[in-house]
């Protein structure tokens, strides 16, 4: 008899895992219908030995000591701070826009506080802020909208960013300073040895029994359990009683060349030509050293594996009926971004698990503690295209237009 039966083995499944079965001394059985460990964020080795990332760049950054520090116990870290260019108009410039990019991009030689004019006179002022639209031409103009964002948020989404929602876009990537960091969290690093590795300790315990190549349903019937923690999508949960939640997918492409650097820059993001939106070199991320390298492309789809929610009224308001069955689901806790129709980062889902834990154990305040912590460092906030950034003020921006991450 298992305490617990755990639907997927990401950072929340595993997350719950290694607190029950080390904190609480539960059973638990985590299973995954993929044929690894680690969910979105795995990684391996590939046939040429090198480190990569199936299902994209996972860059580690967190404002929250709290979720730095359990990760730590499962992993060294490399320090990395992340960058991104953007290929507009022929060259390569600093994403977010910054002071940098401005003035290569035209010819400019402004200081910090002219920039804050440049955008000052270039920006559309619009008397109500409806669409992602109306936020960027409002911020930086109709020229900077064009050349970073708009053909960007539509390969993205499949959507012109005036028909999404201006909550999506709530502040404008850009700086007027040369940061060109792509986060500025307190803690910016990557496991040492990779994510799989962490997650192989993690789940590294006498109570844990994992089960891969195994879809819940296959095995619910089986074992005989306690309660469930579902961490995969909630529709699919409730037999998509109320019709599918829409999701944006990728496909990845994954290529390897006989040289020791592809790019130079860890991600370059192509707003306006091709069919793909970035590039990701993973040597830069995982700091191997490797006479050959890897990269990735990504091309935004409609069908596939679920990555992204649509940011859309009409979707949330699907997801708000499937919640309401959840909640009143007494015996499985949902948790996790599929199980809660939302894009988070991983340290945001670390937190959530965590937090999760606490409230199972009836620990109100250390939950308290630890939503607090991932609201000042991870703000849960959700961007277009998951995106998080910030813009150098200390406040989280929805950086869904311009860079996929
Ligand atoms: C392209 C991309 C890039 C990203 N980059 C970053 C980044 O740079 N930094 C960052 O912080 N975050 C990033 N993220 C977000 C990150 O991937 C998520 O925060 C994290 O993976 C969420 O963990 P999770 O456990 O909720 O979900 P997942 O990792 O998706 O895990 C859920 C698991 O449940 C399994 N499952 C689903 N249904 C079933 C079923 N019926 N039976 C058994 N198993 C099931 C799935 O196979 C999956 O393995 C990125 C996401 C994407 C899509």
């Amino acid at each position: 008899m298992f305490d617990y039966l755990i639907v997927g083995a990401g950072f929340a499944g595993s997350v719950l895992a290694e607190r029950l079965a080390n904190a609480s001394d539960k059973k638990v059985l985590i299973c995954d219908k993929r044929n690894h460990i680690g969910g979105n964020a795995y990684d391996h080795y590939n046939e040429h030995g090198v480190l990569v990332h199936k299902y994209g760049p996972h860059i580690f950054h967190t404002n929250s000591r709290e979720v730095f520090d359990y990760l730590s116990r499962f992993t060294q870290w490399r320090p990395y701070e992340h960058r991104v260019q953007a290929s507009v108009d022929g060259q390569l410039v600093p994403m977010p826009i910054n002071l940098d990019t401005i003035n290569k991009l035209y010819g400019l030689n402004l200081t910090s506080f002219q920039l804050e004019e440049f955008f000052k006179s270039v920006a559309e002022p619009r008397e109500h802020l409806r669409t992602s639209e109306d936020v960027v031409v409002s911020r930086v103009g109709r020229d900077l909208y064009e050349k970073f964002f708009r053909n960007y948020t539509r390969k993205q989404w499949a959507l012109d960013p005036s028909e999404l929602d201006a909550s999506v876009t709530s502040r404008v990537p850009v700086r007027t300073n040369r940061d060109d960091r792509y986060f500025t969290d307190t803690y910016q690093a990557m496991p040492l040895h990779g994510y799989t590795r962490m997650f192989e300790r993690m789940l590294d315990s006498p109570n844990i029994k994992i089960a891969l190549n195994c879809d819940y349903q296959e095995i619910a019937d089986e074992f005989a359990y306690r309660e469930m923690i579902y961490t995969g999508p909630v529709d699919a949960f409730f037999d998509y009683c109320y019709g599918e939640l829409p999701y944006r997918s990728l496909e990845f492409k994954h290529e390897t060349h006989n040289v020791a650097q592809f790019q130079p820059a860890p991600v370059v993001n192509f707003p306006n030509e091709h069919a793909y939106t970035r590039v990701t070199e993973f040597k830069y991320l995982t700091g191997q050293e490797h006479q050959k390298t890897s990269i990735v492309y990504e091309y935004p789809q409609a069908e596939g594996d679920p990555y992204y929610p649509v940011p859309r009224k009409e979707n949330a308001d699907i997801y708000t009926k499937y919640k309401a069955l959840a909640d009143a689901t007494s015996d499985v806790h949902f948790v996790g971004r599929l199980a809660t129709y939302k894009y988070y980062n991983m340290d945001q889902i670390v937190a959530q698990a965590l937090t999760t834990y606490a409230k199972m154990r009836g620990e109100k305040r250390a939950a308290a503690a630890v939503a607090a912590a991932a609201a000042a460092g991870a703000a849960f906030n959700v961007g277009g295209n998951g995106n998080r950034n910030d813009n150098g003020h200390g406040k989280h921006t929805r950086e869904l237009l311009s860079s996929a991450r």
